[in-house]
């Protein structure tokens, strides 16, 4: 079967999931809209990031091929026969708004976001399997796979065995900031989801030459302003100390967004909020 597919029909899959279905909703009393219109971009299965990624975080991460591979055992695909669809939901105003005005704790659309948000990306990556498979092309989303789990790398601790935001990146759709988070064209307060399927779209290219060009401390020297936001300092001139973020989101902020929310939920993102890559890719006068 020809595996060609118009990237245009992939996009309105995944923009007319978040424009049209009442699924996307941060399931608080208004019923407001989890997310925005996504960005989307593609990755080759054979791009060479791919192996890189395995190389530099371990062994355990997967390539699109290898994913592939575990989920359909009968069917051998080469990894240029593969693309990685990739997608950005950026967060709306009004959660950035409430999450710039925190300076501990979550703001509770930031915190719904985080877990009725990924509900939404959840639904979203099964969402495009199922329409793929329903123009007949094998599609698999690895994190919704058994084969995914978190993992401790022996250079970057606390990882696992596929990285949206990785992806992302390999894209096309955005570069690492110093809080580790990844700075795209709506910015860096966003969550990211991905599928591997068996189909040629062109990549995207890649409008960036270093993994961390769109941050101003990385490329001038200045800005630093994510460092300032960590209740915690968990982020210093040397990137993002994950135990630090991870011991602030638990217990910390789960106890907080259990009483003060009532739901079970956790959350921070003070660091992708109030500060110049936010909602864009900043220039250097916002530094
Ligand atoms: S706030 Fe500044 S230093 Fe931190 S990631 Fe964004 S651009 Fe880079
Ligand atoms: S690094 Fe972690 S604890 Fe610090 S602001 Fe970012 S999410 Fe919050």
């Amino acid at each position: 079967m020809d595996q060609l597919i118009d990237s245009k029909k992939i996009e309105n899959i995944i923009h007319d999931f978040i424009a049209c279905s009442p699924d996307n909703s941060l399931m608080n009393s208004g019923d407001e809209k989890a997310w925005e219109l996504p960005l989307v971009g593609y990755s080759s299965g054979n791009d060479t990031l791919y192996e890189k990624f395995k190389q530099y975080v371990g062994p355990f991460f997967m390539t699109p091929q290898e994913i592939f591979a575990i989920t359909f055992r009968d069917i051998s695909v080469k990894a240029e026969e593969l693309t990685v669809i990739s997608w950005i939901l950026p967060q709306t105003e009004p959660t950035k708004f409430d999450n710039r005005q925190e300076i501990v704790y979550p703001a509770e659309r930031w915190a719904r976001a985080r877990i009725f948000g990924e509900e939404v990306n959840v639904k979203l990556r099964a969402h495009l399997v199922g329409s793929l498979a329903s123009l007949g092309f094998q599609a698999v989303a690895p994190v919704l796979s058994p084969q995914f789990s978190t993992r401790i790398s022996k250079k970057y601790g606390f990882s696992s065995t596929w990285s949206e935001r990785h992806v992302a990146y390999a894209s096309g759709l955005g570069t690492f900031g110093l809080c580790g988070g990844l700075i795209t064209a709506a910015g860096k307060a966003m969550r990211a989801g991905s599928v591997v399927a068996r189909i040629h779209i062109p990549p995207t290219p890649r409008p960036y030459t270093t993994h961390t060009e769109y941050c101003l401390y990385f490329t001038y020297g200045i800005c630093g302003k994510c460092m300032k936001r960590c209740p915690v300092g968990a982020i210093t001139k040397d990137g993002k100390d994950k135990e630090m973020c991870l011991k602030h989101l638990f217990p910390g902020t789960s106890e907080y967004v259990t009483k003060n929310f009532g739901f079970d939920g956790y959350g921070c993102g003070l660091c992708q909020t109030g500060v110049p890559c936010e909602s864009k890719i900043p220039l250097k006068k916002d530094g």
